[in-house]
């Protein structure tokens, strides 16, 4: 995992690539419908990646505070967008995020920054969910973090098999979560009645 950013965006070279993609389904780049899509489309997508040019430090601006509560912190129903890797479809859901806090708190609209940071990358819904685990158990230094995420993805709605109704849940559990079930439990029951699809 890496928090750095590793790849720029050539925005001229998207704009081109977009021109490319469009022509290749035979579309008139000219008629007026489509003049400025390209353009459109590569400032889209470069909002979808934006993720690749954030740096934790800057997301997270110093927003851990000293407490003594050591019980769980429940953060839910926070909505993300991703892209998946596979496919470049997007993927959405929400996202409940758990955490027993060790001397330390995160400000609590950090979560959602930290989920959106590596939600706007090409991603899977199964990798995403770790690294915003891993990164609030770096933050805060925390007992224990439990991360659920539960998606739709167009790549299975739109395209391949067509299931209009399926949902993914992935589970990411680090510290105290990975053994003590009394503490997994406490967090799984805590979470709002599961969604179906978006
Ligand atoms: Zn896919």
């Amino acid at each position: 995992m890496s928090n750095t950013p590793t790849v720029i965006s050539d925005y001229q070279q998207s704009i081109e690539s977009y021109r490319q993609l469009i022509s290749s389904t035979g579309e008139d780049l000219e008629r007026p419908g489509l003049e400025d899509t390209p353009q459109r489309a590569a400032k889209a997508f470069a909002h979808l990646t934006q993720g690749y040019h954030q740096n934790l430090e800057e997301v997270v601006n110093d927003a851990v505070f000293p407490s003594t509560n050591r019980e769980l912190v429940l953060v839910q129903n926070i909505e993300f967008y991703s892209l998946c890797e596979h496919h470049m479809l997007p993927f959405h859901g929400i996202a409940h995020i758990g955490y027993l806090p060790n001397g330390q708190v995160l400000g609590l609209s950090k979560f959602a920054r930290i989920i959106d940071m590596f939600a706007r990358r090409l991603q899977i819904q199964e990798n995403l969910s770790e690294q915003v685990a891993q990164t609030i158990m770096d933050v805060t230094g925390c007992r224990g973090v439990a991360v659920v995420m539960d998606a739709s993805h167009m790549c299975m709605m739109m395209r391949g098999v067509s299931k209009q109704h399926s949902t993914t849940r992935s589970t990411a559990m680090l510290g105290e979560y990975m053994h003590d079930n009394q503490a997994r439990n406490e967090f799984l029951n805590a979470l709002p009645r599961r969604q179906p699809a978006f």
